[in-house]
């Protein structure tokens, strides 16, 4: 069976042992991806210790240039990568190819490198002393990311973090790891020097051994939330940066003066597109009043009996299949979760049969209403394609509500009130605010990030913030000899 390798020093390198990667969308076993272990880690570590230096040196408008040639390579292939990423995520091909335009302007905005790494400086801090600021990379940096976003997450990193004159070792979710590769690829094709970029493959020994390798300066994580803390701890005992980007449940509230018709139809998107695998996607809407409840409920039936679901290759679909078989029933075992605790399941799609691919991992649409905050259905992140309605009396108490949450990684509102609109922005404990923008993913010159456990860390992931998180800030104060020249020594503190 063909392997995906990792990519170390600019060579494949297979490995004895391995993980099975499937096809969601027929459940069959496509691929094999190389296991990987403390040994590939530190022939990863090895090449990228190695590659630093040179790279480091080499002009920031330089390695913009390497930076220009990969976003035209990643255009010129995003039919390729997009088949890749559809066929064993299970997304759309639409979709897959949103979240690689999504992807490429976090390159587009690595190209402006040398603008984002100008320094700070002060002439004349004293006497003859001039001062400033510059940002200097860190050395080796990791990268581990999740199955949702096979193309995407990755490049929120290493375009920045190389652009910076970092090297960098990637290990991405070996549930889908072959669209990484082919990126990686790529880059060396756009003329990066070896070593400078890697990829390692594998699960939890691989992600072990780049923690543990004092080598690494600085890991950047995206993941689930219990794996964000544990990664947060352990990558900061050892002494490095951090930045453990974790889980979500979003909240749009609903308030009765709303367009319900627009919001049924960009909640669709949100709740359902890449059948809610998304850290972004809705999964609560907090209803003020059981008119605007009524009225969104009524909108939305309808719409998710029409859903389009299939392999997620084929075009013209609206929605996939789930990743892994085991992630499709535990997402089952949610639904059945929230029908047991007395939430009222107004659109079932649990027996869901696509035909042809029988043994695909799919689940349709489902929408609870009546689910309150001490289900498990509302707490939790599902991360399938179920959207919870919960019914409030009032803006504040959906803002108490979201604020209760222990996630705060997006929110929305959808109203006609601007003073509502204002108010909520203003109070509300959640990273990124959409007001009648359900998605609100800031784009690549801004950052992302979430709030409480969400993101473990101080730095969210792209736009400036990346350029902070992969440099280290260094202060110069500089004077020369000149004819001011003090002729004695001085005690008191320089002032
Ligand atoms: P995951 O936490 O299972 O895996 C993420 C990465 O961690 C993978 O590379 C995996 O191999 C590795 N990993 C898994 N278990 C590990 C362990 N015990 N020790 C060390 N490493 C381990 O997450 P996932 O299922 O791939 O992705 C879905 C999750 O990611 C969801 O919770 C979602 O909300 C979250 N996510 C968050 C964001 C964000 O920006 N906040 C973005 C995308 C996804």
């Amino acid at each position: 069976m063909q392997q995906t390798t990792h990519w170390i020093n600019g060579e494949h390198l297979s490995e004895a042992s391995s993980l099975p990667v499937s096809n969601p969308s027929t459940g069959e076993t496509i691929r094999e991806v190389a296991d990987g272990n403390a040994e590939t880690v530190a022939r990863a570590v090895a090449a990228a210790e190695a590659a630093f230096p040179a790279w480091h040196d080499t002009p920031p408008a330089k390695r913009a240039q390497v930076m220009y040639r990969f976003k035209q390579l990643l255009e010129e292939h995003s039919e390729r990568l997009v088949q890749l990423v559809s066929e064993e995520h299970g997304k759309t091909v639409e979709d897959a190819m949103g979240e690689l335009k999504r992807g490429i302007e976090n390159v587009e905005y690595a190209c402006g490198v040398p603008e984002l790494l100008k320094g700070e400086y002060s002439h004349n801090t004293g006497p003859g002393i001039d001062a400033w600021s510059n940002f200097q990379p860190l050395g080796v940096v990791a990268g581990i990311t999740p199955f949702n976003f096979p193309a995407m997450v990755p490049l929120w990193m290493y375009p920045m973090a190389i652009a910076c004159g970092n090297t960098f070792i990637l290990k991405p979710s070996e549930k889908d790891p072959t669209a990484a590769l082919a990126v990686a690829e790529l880059l060396a094709e756009a003329g990066l020097p070896n070593g400078v970029m890697n990829v390692v493959q594998g699960g939890r020994e691989t992600v072990e051994a780049l923690l543990d390798t004092p080598a690494v300066k600085a890991v950047s994580f995206v993941g689930s939330t219990p794996i964000a803390e544990a990664i947060y701890s352990r990558g900061s005992a050892a002494g490095k940066r951090v930045q453990a980007l974790g889980g979500a449940k979003n909240h749009a509230i609903v308030l009765p003066d709303a367009d319900i018709d627009n919001a049924a139809n960009t909640l669709m998107g949100a709740a359902y597109g890449s059948a809610g695998e998304r850290c972004m996607a809705i999964s609560v809407a907090v209803c003020v009043g059981d008119d605007a409840a009524d009225r969104l409920i009524a909108a939305m039936q309808p719409k998710i009996a029409e859903l389009k679901i299939g392999p997620g290759t084929e075009k013209g679909l609206d929605m996939g299949a789930l990743v892994t078989a085991e992630h499709r029933d535990k997402v089952l075992g949610y639904i059945e979760d929230g029908v047991a605790a007395g939430a009222k399941l107004v659109a079932d799609g649990r027996n869901l049969k696509v035909a042809g691919h029988e043994d695909g991992f799919f689940v349709g649409g489902c929408l609870f209403d009546q689910v309150t905050p001490e289900m498990r259905i509302y707490q939790e992140e599902i991360f399938g394609p179920v959207l919870c309605v919960v019914r409030v009396d009032s803006l504040d108490e959906a803002i108490a509500l979201t604020n209760a949450h222990e996630y705060g990684n997006g929110t929305c509102l959808f109203t006609r009130d601007g003073e509502a609109a204002r108010r909520f922005a203003d109070q509300i404990e959640v990273g990124m605010v959409g007001i009648n923008v359900p998605l609100p993913v800031p784009v690549a010159y801004h950052s992302f990030g979430g709030w409480k456990r969400s993101l473990f860390g101080d730095l969210h992931a792209y736009g400036p913030d990346a350029v902070r998180f992969y440099t280290r800030r260094k202060a110069i104060s500089q004077r020369w000899p000149s004819s001011f020249e003090t002729s004695h020594a001085e005690f008191s503190f320089p002032s």
